[in-house]
């Protein structure tokens, strides 16, 4: 994903949002590792047969936060 500084640094919320929701990301991958990390990304869309309810894609949409 490029992030775009200039609109990282003004008041873009939806770029801050999307900031925060790949910074979330890097933290999965480096806590499960890249192994693990795609493995499971990869089987849960399987699964689901959709990237968005996965458990990897909950902790950083507010969204799902909210709902649970
Ligand atoms: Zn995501």
């Amino acid at each position: 994903m490029l992030i775009n500084a200039v609109r990282i640094s003004g008041r873009d919320d939806v770029a801050r949002r999307m900031l925060f929701h790949e910074v979330v990301h890097g933290h999965q991958y480096a806590a499960l590792g890249l192994e693990t990390f795609v493995h499971e990304y990869i089987s849960s869309v399987v699964a689901y047969r959709n990237y968005q309810p996965i458990p990897l894609e909950a902790v950083p949409t507010r969204r799902k936060i909210a709902t649970c």
